[in-house]
């Protein structure tokens, strides 16, 4: 290898019975191989490893967050690429939640690890998995291992923002505040944006929504976070596949009393069951639009209720801003659904938001405007790739 070309960046994702993974070369963005490890812990368990455009799918039982990791550095021997000829430079491990005193993606170690693990509490779902997945990878590749954290991009929120009025010395015991989630994405699609326009990010004023199966808006303004919407866990905000996002937080209390639902019980019906699933049965909109052309109620009224929520949104965020630029969706969602874009951004033009309803028809992979020529506020939709900017994080600090 040439002393110029940093070598690839392995990627790891680590949810609690999953596992994703990419070794991508930062520079060049070129992705060597992926994989994706499933129903870590359970009786069965699958493994898919793509290499070449090819995927190698094995079912196997994968009992832990170790066995991952040995059967990723399998899935590499077997089907490639040799991970010593490659030589990796670093690893990039994404972890849900920095809490209050990480922002900087850091090198690991550790005593890093052991404070991210005390972090849990803030992120129950997610923080313990990336643990165990660090754990793991550590004592596999002998290289840096780079945490870079979905927080980081709103850790510089205005305070205004950031702060639940609820009792301040409450508040300060147990660091409830709004921390925002995604960072990674919704930082990496702001750059992209003004590349691809060719203006300086610091001349944008951006009102971002990643729409996956998670959803969360932000507001950006020259490149920084003014605003989002998911705050102390990623409940809150918009409606998202199975998360009810925004609610009166009195449901909790009355769901308690009056349907003699658990804690526990409320958390799950709030997270797993809520949302689109919640609203018409479905989570994935490529069903939805499907039942709403054959004209299905619940289906539209989930649409509807999807959208209300976006402008809603929008609305406050461009307001925040004082002056829009921008509207940019990404992931899933956002790259995809022309029938959500259109009930976000339709019906505007006051507002100077003109959308073009042909340019938002187009089905592409590519970065695109979908707003007309003439329109006061550009439209796009970018691509994200949280692998990406995480890989390219990673090299950065690892040099
Ligand atoms: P996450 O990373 O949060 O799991 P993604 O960003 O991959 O989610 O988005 C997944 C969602 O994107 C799916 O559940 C589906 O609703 C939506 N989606 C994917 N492809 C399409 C499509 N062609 N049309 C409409 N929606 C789509």
């Amino acid at each position: 290898m040439s002393g110029a070309a940093a070598g690839p960046v392995l990627v790891i994702n680590s949810g609690s019975s999953s596992l994703k993974y990419q070794l991508v070369v930062p520079d060049t963005a070129e992705v060597l191989a992926s994989g994706l490890i499933e129903q870590i812990g359970e009786p069965t368990g699958r493994v898919t490893h793509t290499v070449g455009g090819q995927s190698h799918v094995q079912e196997v039982a994968v009992a832990d967050h170790g066995a991952a990791l040995s059967s990723l550095r399998e899935q590499f021997a077997l089907h490639g690429p040799d991970l010593d000829e490659v030589g990796i430079a670093a690893v990039g491990h994404r972890v849900v939640h920095g809490g209050p005193d990480f922002s900087d993606p850091v090198i690991i170690d550790d005593a890093l690890l052991a404070e991210i693990e005390a972090l849990s509490p803030l992120a129950p779902l997610h923080n313990p998995a990336a643990v165990a997945g660090i754990r793991a990878a550590r004592a596999r590749f002998h290289v840096p291992h780079v945490a870079v954290f979905d927080t980081a991009f709103f850790a510089g929120l205005p305070e205004a923002a950031r702060t639940y009025a609820i009792r301040a010395e409450l508040a300060a015991e147990h660091k409830i505040n709004k921390y925002g989630f995604h960072g990674t994405s919704h930082e990496y699609v702001s750059g992209q944006a003004a590349q691809e326009l060719g203006v300086p990010v610091e001349d944008l004023n951006t009102v971002i929504f990643h729409l996956g199966n998670g959803a969360s808006a932000s507001a950006v303004r020259g490149g920084r976070a003014i605003e989002t919407s998911m705050g102390l866990t990623p409940l809150q905000g918009l409606v998202m596949g199975t998360r009810s996002g925004d609610i009166d937080p009195s449901i909790y209390m009355f769901l308690h009393d009056v349907a003699q639902m658990s804690i526990a019980e409320i958390d799950t019906e709030l997270n797993k069951r809520s949302g689109l699933k919640g609203l018409c049965g479905d989570n994935d909109f490529r069903v939805i639009e499907d039942r709403i052309d054959r004209g299905d109620a619940a289906a539209q009224r989930a649409l509807e209720v999807y959208a209300h929520r976006l402008r809603h949104y929008l609305g406050g965020y461009a307001f925040a801003l004082g002056r829009l630029d921008l509207v940019v969706f990404t992931a899933g969602v956002g790259e995809n659904s022309g029938l959500v874009r259109a009930a976000a951004t339709s019906g505007l033009e006051h507002f100077g938001l003109h959308l073009d309803s042909e340019r938002n028809s187009v089905r592409s992979k590519q970065a695109r405007i979908i707003s007309t020529d003439a329109s006061p506020v550009t439209i796009m939709v970018v691509p994200t790739n949280e692998e990406l900017a995480i890989a390219r994080k990673a090299q950065k600090l690892v040099g």
